[in-house]
């Protein structure tokens, strides 16, 4: 088969898909464990074993999910010394924890090609999103390293780097940029089984399985050798890693001559008689490819090298992309080496021109100078690529610079032009902002997969999610174009803006990206002829401005009608077909209804007729708002956070939370990664679209609301009976507390409406129900109500009275009851888990009973995430600022990491017993409070809370005594008090 015999598919897909389809098809042994972002190719592939689709040599591959990624790596490592095509994937710390097993397969020249969605390693802090860091941590291993930056390549270089790897016998990592390439949707060419088949040369294949370790042909590997030879025997592999980019380079060939596009190790790409040149591997070099374009196109001498095959480095064959005109060169890596000469990619530049110049075969050295840039998904535009090129144009071109932040502390950073962007007009832009879980961004990528089939159109969907786990922001960026799309990066101009949450209109500031004349579709409870009154000013004003076409649909009483709950997404989705005209609304309604089946048809035909009827439904209900030509409003838009947050809340973390992240200077950043704590307080986020109304007449005083609330939305106290005696809000409620001990005082159960996601599990768990003429009816002593804006206010004043109110007497009750627990406060509160998780109230009731003296060693998962995930966190003090101190280290390493942290607590606890024997000894005053101390049982809260009184007071003296005795103990007389490790 060749170029000229086109019989393949155009499909749409993302990143993760066009590479695991034909790791699954190159392979008979798949070993794997899942992690962001990588986690979609091994469940991909287990589907596919699981369907029975065959690798191309006609067996279905064996798929294991091992323990760990050590396992995974350890499992491969077996199955290819035992002779089968093997393969694994991941990302970031699961690529380090396979780095052991790598330096094995490479020392025994086992092929096999890694995927990798390349993702950062954590250091000051974790980080799901993309960058090199652990690409060029495991550079060392003897592995090579194949570079994708579109979904296409992630599809063909798969096949190459597998190719490759068994011909040269040089096991290969295939990365792609995790969170962008891994997530990108793009349509492209599909390779066929007959492609691979072409690329793959079974001689290769036939020699690995020959070598595979059999006691038919017994031999022995994994030696352990000494001095005298260990050395030689590391030298031995060289002739493969020389031979190695040429192999590669054959085998790109000969993939050209199948399939059509043609790669080499470095691919130049500019103006043949450039003078700048940025070199980059991954994504970014997409949207440098874009900027080339453009630059060259207004006359600049500019080109790039898209860096193919990282390793083996071949610096011949970079030195030979480059044009000769070439007089200064930008190299950007995708990562932080600190410390380092400079990062590898800028190193191995150097050397290959360093070396070009002593062989001669390279006249004059170009100055060369390297950069950062997308650490962590950071945004990588035009308009940096620009930025990039410019620095080369100065007499002294910044080094060691920085692009895409501002560095304000060590001054690496380039400047770049934020209006500057190379998009053109024959790219349609739509942004879709929508609440997570409530299905826009499924719906998206049906509307990006349609678009896909049912035209010509080039189209990319990427999909920005914030990091809360659920009734969070989602942010869908889809674009559409009869040219190839090469933009990596978000959109930042759009001509169709969506908004599928009234809660973001006073929040997030969505329209700035419409073009002018763009449409603005919002779903609103509120008619065509009511919305306007509703909105806050700043976007009445934003909409004159760009005279915008403005429609509203009701999608939450229509879905609600329909019996389709809070899952709006097919009719936003179909309203969105019917007024971007992408498609004409027959065909869209035609291929709604089939993506509709696919995705629904197993849920049933009744969800299938639902969901098909709310599209058909949606069309009739959109109703296009005719607005004045001034901005009215009363409303204005919510500052992120209130007025009285701490200092650092109100710099730092209100200007994540209002998107602003991007824009704060590196001297903003706690430099080792440590936070305040009990700061979620102060996001409010709003996210909930009914929340529970208390019905105190019905209400037996059982405090189970509170005690199954993941949110720690709902809570009571028992308090005297003054402060509901006009004081109070007017509609703050208020009932006679029950029981012995609360003779005369009064109970509320308080809702924090801006906090509550609307879970329900409250109402659900709620026991009492209402009774009209002794009979029972279906309502309950709390009820979900719609949040309104009248009702949020109403009760966001109610809560801060409640706030206010002093904490119940822990003399009064027993803590460790249902009901008594509940009247303590949470030092975990209002966590961005998932609506109704079932593991934070676990949490928060921990926190209620121990949290004044926890210290917690947290694992990497759902509980690191809701636990310490920025811009805010859960973790509380309590009024005298005590409360859980958090620390996340791995995903693996929690149990030890808390072992860690208890040997210090039981050492330096020690200590301070030991410094207060001595004081003891010595003292002649105060023998009465030191004895105490010493002394003290700590059996229950209230012999803790005297052990800190007493403690408090021995500090006091520690701190007039200039001893040495003195100043070591009181660095550790907080241990007098007891500590807990929690795991
Ligand atoms: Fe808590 Fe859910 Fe009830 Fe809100 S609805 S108060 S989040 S349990
Ligand atoms: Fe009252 Fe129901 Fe809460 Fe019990 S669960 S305290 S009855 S509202």
């Amino acid at each position: 088969m060749s170029k000229e015999t086109p019989t393949r598919n155009m499909v749409t897909i993302d990143g993760n898909t066009a590479a695991a389809q034909v790791a699954h098809a190159l392979n008979e042994v798949i070993a794997i464990y899942p992690i962001t972002p990588s986690s979609p190719m091994g469940e991909l592939a287990d589907e596919l074993s699981a369907q029975g689709v065959t690798n191309i040599w006609g067996t279905i591959p064996d798929v294991t999910e091992m323990q760990a990624e050590g396992g995974a790596a350890g499992a491969i490592h077996g199955a290819l010394t035992a002779g089968a095509l093997a393969t694994t994937f991941t990302a970031s710390q699961g690529l380090l924890l396979m780095i052991p097993n790598m330096y094995k397969i490479a020392g025994e020249l086992s092929p096999t090609c890694f995927h990798v969605a390349a993702r950062s390693v954590a250091a000051q802090a974790l980080s799901i999103f993309g960058d090199h860091s652990d690409i060029t941590a495991a550079r060392a291993t003897g592995f090579g390293f194949i570079a994708s930056g579109s979904i296409q390549e992630a599809h063909d270089m798969a096949l190459i780097g597998t190719a490759a790897s068994l011909e040269s016998r040089v096991p290969f990592v295939h990365f792609f940029d995790g969170f962008r390439s891994s997530h990108e949707i793009q349509k492209i060419e599909e390779l066929t089984q007959d492609d691979m088949r072409e690329v793959i040369d079974d001689e290769a294949v036939f020699a690995h399985r020959l070598r595979g370790m059999s006691p038919d042909r017994p031999v022995l590997r994994g030696t352990a050798q000494n001095p005298d030879v260990f050395f030689q025997a590391r030298e031995a592999v060289n002739p493969f890693y020389n031979a190695a980019p040429g192999i590669v380079q054959e085998v790109m060939d000969r993939f050209a001559k199948v399939v059509g596009r043609q790669y080499h190790l470095f691919d130049y790409y500019g103006a043949p008689d450039a003078e700048r040149v940025v070199v980059l591997m991954g994504s970014g070099a997409e949207t440098a490819h874009e900027t080339i374009d453009y630059l060259v196109e207004q006359g600049e001498k500019v080109g790039m090298i898209k860096v193919r095959l990282f390793r083996p480095f071949s610096g011949e064959a970079l030195v030979n992309a480059i044009p000769d005109s070439v007089k200064t060169i930008a190299v950007l890596d995708r990562t932080k080496e600190p410390g380092g000469a400079g990062e590898p990619l800028y190193q191995d530049v150097i050397t290959a021109y360093t070396e070009a110049i002593s062989a001669g075969t390279v006249k004059q050295m170009p100055a060369i100078v390297g950069g950062r840039y997308g650490l962590s998904s950071k945004e990588f535009t035009p308009a940096m690529t620009k930025a990039v090129l410019d620095n080369l144009s100065a007499s002294a071109p910044k080094n060691h610079f920085t692009i895409g932040i501002y560095d304000d502390v060590t001054e690496t950073s380039l400047e770049w032009d934020p209006d500057f962007s190379t998009e053109g007009d024959d790219v349609h832009r739509a942004m879709f902002w929508g609440l997570g879980a409530d299905g826009t961004v499924g719906a998206n990528k049906n509307s990006i997969k349609i678009i896909g089939k049912g035209t010509d159109n080039f189209c990319q969907g990427f999909f920005v999610y914030d990091s809360k786990k659920s009734g969070a922001r989602t942010i869908s960026h889809l674009r559409f174009s009869k040219k190839p799309i090469r933009s990596t990066y978000l959109i930042s101009k759009a001509g169709f803006v969506a908004c599928h949450n009234f809660s973001f209109l006073d929040r997030y500031d969505m329209l700035s990206a419409l073009n002018k004349g763009g449409i603005f579709l919002l779903n609103s409870p509120y008619s065509a002829e009511e919305v306007w009154d509703h909105m806050p000013q700043e976007v009445q004003q934003a909409l004159v401005d760009k005279q915008a076409e403005f429609y509203v649909i009701d999608a939450n009483s229509l879905a609600k009608s329909i019996g389709l709950g809070g899952r709006i997404n097919i009719i936003m989705q179909a309203a969105f077909f019917k007024i971007s005209g992408v498609l004409p609304e027959e065909q869209a309604m035609d291929m709604i209804s089939h993506a509709v089946e696919d995705t629904y048809g197993r849920k049933g035909q009744s969800v299938v007729d639902m969901n098909i009827k709310a599209a058909e439904m949606a069309l009739d209900r959109i109703e296009k708002v005719s607005y004045p030509q001034t901005a009215s409003s009363d409303l204005t838009m919510r500052p992120p956070v209130p007025e009285h947050a701490p200092e650092f809340v109100q710099n730092v973390t209100a200007e994540i939370i209002a998107g602003r992240g991007d824009l704060l200077p590196v001297s903003a950043m706690p430099a080792d990664g440590t936070y305040p704590t009990g700061t979620t307080q102060y996001e409010k986020r709003g996210v909930g679209i009914e929340i529970p109304v208390w019905e105190p007449d019905a209400c037996i005083q059982c405090n189970q609301c509170s005690f199954v609330c993941p949110h720690a939305t709902i809570r009571m106290k028992v308090y005297d009976a003054q402060y509901a005696n006009g004081s109070s809000p007017a509609t703050f409620k208020t009932m006679e507390a029950k029981g012995r001990d609360w003779k005369g005082m009064k109970y509320t159960v308080q809702v924090a409406p801006e906090d509550c996601t609307g879970c329900g599990v409250c109402v659900d768990t709620c026991p009492a129900f209402v009774k009209v003429d002794g009979k029972k009816t279906d309502r309950k002593a709390i009820n979900m109500a719609p949040l309104t804006e009248e009702l949020r206010q109403q009760e966001a004043e109610n809560w801060d009275y409640f706030l206010g109110l002093p904490e119940t007497d822990t003399a009064t009750f027993n803590r460790f009851t249902v009901k008594g627990s509940q009247m303590l406060p949470p030092l975990f509160e209002f966590s961005g888990a998932c609506s109704g998780c079932g593991e934070t109230p676990v949490v928060k009731l921990m926190t209620q009973l121990y949290g004044d003296r926890a210290i917690i060693a947290n694992a990497t998962g759902c509980s690191s995430i809701y636990g310490g995930n920025l811009p805010t966190t859960p973790y509380a003090q309590r009024a005298d600022g005590r409360g859980p101190t958090w620390s996340n280290s791995l995903f693996e390493d929690a149990a030890e990491f808390g072992m860690g942290m208890r040997l210090t607590v039981d050492k330096l606890t020690q200590f301070a017993y030991e410094l207060l024997d001595d004081l003891i000894d010595g003292a002649d005053n105060h023998v009465d409070l030191l004895e105490g101390i010493r002394d003290a049982d700590m059996v229950d809260q209230d012999a803790i809370e005297a052990q800190r009184e007493r403690v408090a007071e021995l500090k006091a003296l520690l701190e007039q005594d200039d001893s040495d005795l003195a100043a070591q103990l009181l660095t550790v007389a907080d241990y007098l008090a007891k500590k807990s490790v929690w795991i």
